[in-house]
Parts: structure tokens; C-alpha cells; sequence
């Protein structure tokens, strides 16, 4: 039986490492007062959607794509620092559950999120699971068509 909670904790063994090329490109992104961009990177249809549309809105001009489990996971890297700094945070989860969204609100001052649900944006897919399921073309345009609706979102425009 489903007993859903408020708020829970997780415990996450720490690291000492971090990736060089991570934190290149997220030093790149802070000194470009870029806007991170993350996806909730789901296995499934959905989260594949949200995650090939971080990656299209990601390289528009004044934004850069970021990793939600790198910002989350290893607390010393860049990429937190990055999205710890900035004014401004691009959130797209897969689904109304928005799994890293949920986290993201504990790590920075929600009000600077942009929280997108993706499935509100496209509609579809809703009884599928696995993303091999949609064929790879399709999935592609879903997630341009996702991408450009976010992209009038952000831009103060009304998303059809
Ligand atoms: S938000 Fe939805 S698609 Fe993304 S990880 Fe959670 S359940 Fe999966």
C-alpha cells in the first residue's frame, strides 16, 4: 500500500572526487552568468523527453545545460556552486511527480526555480514506460516540440 509523506531524507555516501570536465564546463557556465538548465533524466519515455528538451533549451544563448545529480550528489563541485549561484534555474521533470524538482527545492531558494513538467507538454505516451517504445524520430520531435514551448514560456510567451 502507497503511504506517501511530506518529507524524507536520504542518506548518500560522499565522494572526494570531482569531474574535470564538469567542472570546466561549469566554471565556463559561472563566469557566463549562464542559466543551468536540468532535466530529471528519467529512464523512461518521459524523463527521455524532458531530458532530449534540457538538451535543446540548454544551448540557447544565456542558458547551459547542467547535471541534477552532480549539483545534488558531490556538494563540492561546480556544478553546485553554479546552480547554487544563480539568479535563475530551468527545472523540467518528466512528470507531474517531478522527482529532481522535488530535490532541487531543498538545495536553492525555490523561488528562483522554473519548474516545468514536461508530460503537461506534450500529452503523450502516457501508457507507455520504456522510451524504445516510441521510435527514436518521434521522440526527437516530441522534444523539440516540448523545447519550443518551454522556450515561449521563458520568453513571457503563452505555450499552445
Ligand atoms: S519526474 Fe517522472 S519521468 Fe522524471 S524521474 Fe520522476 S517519474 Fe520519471
Amino acid at each position: 500500500m502507497n503511504n506517501p509523506v511530506s518529507h524524507f531524507s536520504l542518506e548518500v555516501d560522499g565522494v572526494t572526487g570531482v569531474c574535470p570536465v564538469g567542472e570546466k564546463w561549469a566554471k565556463e557556465n559561472i563566469s557566463k552568468k549562464a542559466t543551468p538548465v536540468l532535466a530529471c533524466e528519467g529512464p523512461c519515455i518521459r524523463g527521455e523527453i524532458a531530458r532530449l528538451a534540457a538538451n535543446i533549451v540548454g544551448k540557447e544563448d544565456s542558458y547551459g545545460r547542467a547535471c541534477y545529480a552532480e549539483v545534488a550528489l558531490v556538494p563540492h563541485s561546480s556544478m553546485t556552486q553554479w546552480v547554487k549561484s544563480a539568479d535563475k534555474i530551468i527545472m523540467i521533470d518528466g512528470c507531474f511527480l517531478s522527482c529532481i524538482g522535488r530535490v532541487l527545492n531543498n538545495l536553492v531558494d525555490e523561488n528562483k526555480i522554473v519548474h516545468i513538467d514536461a508530460l503537461r507538454l506534450h500529452k503523450k505516451y502516457s501508457d507507455l514506460f520504456l522510451m524504445d517504445d516510441v521510435p527514436e524520430a518521434e521522440r526527437k520531435e516530441a522534444a523539440r516540440q516540448v523545447a519550443a514551448k518551454i522556450l515561449a514560456i521563458l520568453n513571457g510567451q503563452k505555450a499552445t
